[in-house]
This record gives C-alpha cells, structure tokens and sequence, in this order.
C-alpha cells in the first residue's frame, strides 16, 4: 500500500515539476497515550504514531529556490528564496517546510534549494499533529538528499525549531520525536529532558484491546494562545520552586512545593505536570508487565487533571470521555494540546463498537458535530517510501 502511495505522489510531482522526484519519504501523525503539556517540562510522554502520514516527494535544486506544493491546499506552488529564509517570510502552511530549510540552515547544514510535493491523510488541527508530520517528511528528505547524517532526534529538534522559531508556535518536542522515532507496534517512551527514548510493546490486539482515537471536529487552533499562557505558567513554576524545570519535583514532594507556591493558577498548572509525569512512569510500568487493561483509571484521571487543574478541556473532549466510560470503557482522556482536537478510549475489543456508537449518539443528543472515532494501531515513524 505505501509504495502504490509513493508512486502516486511522485506521479504527482512530475507532472507539477516535469521531472521526476529523487526520493518520495513519509513521515506520521501521533497520538499521545499520556503526558500532555510535560514536553516542555523537560518530562516524560508516551505518544504513538499513526498510520496517517505526510507524504513528501522531493529533488534538490542548484539555484537556491525552494518550491512548495500540497496537494491538499489550494494556491498552487509556494516560491521562495532559500537565502533569504528568516521568521515571517513564510506564510501559511508553506511556513511549515520552509522553516525546516531556515532551522537547518541556521544550524549550519549546507542544505540549498529544493522542489517539494505534499499529500497527507493526517488530519489537520485535530491534534494528531499534522504539523510534525509535514516538518518531519521534510527534514528527513533534505538529510537524506543533502547528505547531511543527522540522526533522528537531531531531525526532531531542528523540526521543533522550526515550528518555534520560524512558524512562531511555542510547541514541545514530542509530536516530532514520534514522528520521526516511533516504531511499528510499540509506544515510544520519551524523556524529552536528553531525547532518550525506548520502545515499549504496544500489542492491544494481542490482549484483546483497542485503542479508539475520537476526533471531536473541532479545532483546537483558538488554543493557541492558552498553550503559550500554560507553558509561561509551568516556566514561572519551575522559576518559584527553583528547579530547571517542573520535571524536576518528584511527585512525593508535591505537597510541599504546592505549599510554596503562592499564585493559585501556577498551583494548578504544577500539580498537573508533577501528576501527569508520574502517570507516565506509571503507565509504561503497566505496560512492561504486560497489564495494559491496568491503564484505564490513569487515562481517566490524567483526563480530570486536564480539565479541571490545567483547563485546556472542552465541552466535546469532556463529552467524548464520560460518554466512553459511561458506555464502558476501560479508559479515556484528551489527548494533544486540547481546546478541541482528539480523546483516547482504552476499550475491550469486544465493546468497541458499542462505546463508539455511544460516543457519536451523545454528541447528536448535545447537538455536537459528528465526531470521527478509529482505532489507533501503533504504526511506523518516518521512513523512505522511493
Ligand atoms: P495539528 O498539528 O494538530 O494537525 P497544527 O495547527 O499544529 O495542527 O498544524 C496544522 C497546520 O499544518 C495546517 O494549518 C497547515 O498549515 C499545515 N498542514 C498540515 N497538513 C498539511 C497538508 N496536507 N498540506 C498543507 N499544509 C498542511
Ligand atoms: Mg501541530
């Protein structure tokens, strides 16, 4: 199936270019298992990535323009000059490849011009990182065709940057590092202080398990400058209880730290880090022991810590999750930045249905839009296709 899709785009690319395209990569969306708003407290995650992913087909070029195509927007072909990348000279999703050439370049890598064509079953702004994805694709293609050996958390960070510096989103390194170092069938547990991962067998089908990923529809962008507000909030945190970062108080301390912190709302915001970092470690503990039906309850009350102490939930996640558990799920939580965007079901296989019938019949009876529920199964990181 990924070859006859890596064909198409580069069919693709060489009727928009009249060439055909050196390589064609893939590069997937994620979702997060748990650990949510711990990234950029240098604490842990659990994220998998998805079977949906960013295809890019992609050739050098000597003159040092950069071309930008997506299939799956209209405008036609972005034009941009490679030496004159800087924040702001990108706009709209070609903001995106663009900062990845600029991230690269900054951080000296001799990468010139390029002729780019993009098409993506990731859905945008559901919070299963569309965006990592198309950062990801990119900064893969260009290490492989400018021969540059980065590794792939080195890939990650610079696509991180990218999205920081040059698309002006304040976003952690998770979504990049799935993207680019999940493996087929596992999670990927990551410290996102030092970027060391592990692969932990993730075989929900082989405990007659599912997975189901319900996206509400709605889209999480409005949150964008709620995100920047939680993370100014955990920063002032770290800063007040005078750790590098909120990763650094163990949760039999919290206690303590909770009472030296004078600002109600930088309480709240430490109490979700500090108990959500530990819901991680204790997630993967589950997993290791084979117990994955064990994780239910700390999806759930990850989810609790979401909404009620960081208050990036909405009325759709929340729905999404009482009407999961109500109907029987083991488990469910938000997942990714909020304000919209997607929840997780931990559900027995056999049950699966009837919580994703239920789910979608609560969102008709609240008068929601249709919400899109899958199963998640535990796919590939980024790849070349061709
Ligand atoms: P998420 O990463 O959760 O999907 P973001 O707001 O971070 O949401 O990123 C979505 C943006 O990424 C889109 O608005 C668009 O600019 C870009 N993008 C994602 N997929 C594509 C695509 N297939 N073609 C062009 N741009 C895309
Ligand atoms: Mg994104």
């Amino acid at each position: 199936m990924t070859s006859a899709v890596g064909a198409g785009v580069a069919a693709e690319f060489q009727e928009l270019y009249g060439a055909a395209p050196e390589g064609v990569w893939a590069a997937p969306g994620r979702v997060n298992l748990i650990g949510e708003y711990t990234d950029f407290n240098e604490g842990l995650v659990l994220p998998l990535a998805l079977p949906h992913t960013a295809v890019a087909a992609v050739s050098r070029r000597d003159d040092g323009l950069l071309r930008l195509h997506s299939r799956d927007v209209p405008g036609g072909v972005v034009r941009l000059d490679v030496a004159a990348l800087a924040p702001g000279t990108g706009t709209g999703w070609a903001a995106y490849p663009a900062g990845v050439v600029w991230a690269l370049r900054e951080a000296g890598h001799p990468v010139g011009g390029a002729d780019l064509h993009l098409a993506s079953t990731v859905p945008t702004g559901a919070g299963l990182s569309s965006s990592a994805a198309l950062e990801v694709v990119t900064a893969l293609a260009l290490n492989e065709l400018y021969g540059l050996g980065l590794t792939r958390p080195e890939l990650a960070r610079l696509a991180q940057r990218a999205e920081n510096g040059f698309v002006g989103v304040p976003c952690g390194v998770m979504d990049q590092m799935a993207s680019a170092c999940a493996a087929e069938g596992h999670a990927l547990y990551l410290d996102t202080r030092d970027l060391s991962y592990r692969q932990v067998p993730f075989d929900l089908a082989g405990h007659g398990l599912r997975l189901l990923v319900v996206d509400t529809r709605v889209e999480h962008a409005l949150g964008d400058g709620a995100y920047a507000e939680r993370r100014a909030g955990c920063e002032a945190g770290a800063r007040a209880l005078g750790v590098r970062a909120l990763r650094d108080v163990e949760v039999a301390h919290l206690p303590e730290a909770l009472g030296r912190l004078s600002d109600g709302t930088v309480r709240r915001y430490v109490r979700h880090v500090v108990t959500d970092n530990e819901r991680v470690a204790r997630t993967i503990a589950l997993l290791d022991a084979g117990d994955p039906r064990a994780a239910g309850p700390l999806l759930v009350e990850g989810h609790a810590s979401l909404r009620d102490d960081l208050r990036v939930s909405c009325p759709e996640l929340d729905l999404a999750v009482e009407s999961a558990v109500a109907a029987g799920a083991l488990g469910a939580r938000m997942t990714g930045g909020g304000f919209g965007g997607a929840a997780v079901v931990l559900v027995e296989e056999a049950d699966a249905e009837a919580v994703a019938g239920a789910v979608t019949k609560a969102f008709a009876a609240a008068g929601f839009a249709e919400p899109r529920v899958f199963a998640a199964v535990a796919a590939a990181g980024a790849r070349r296709l061709r």
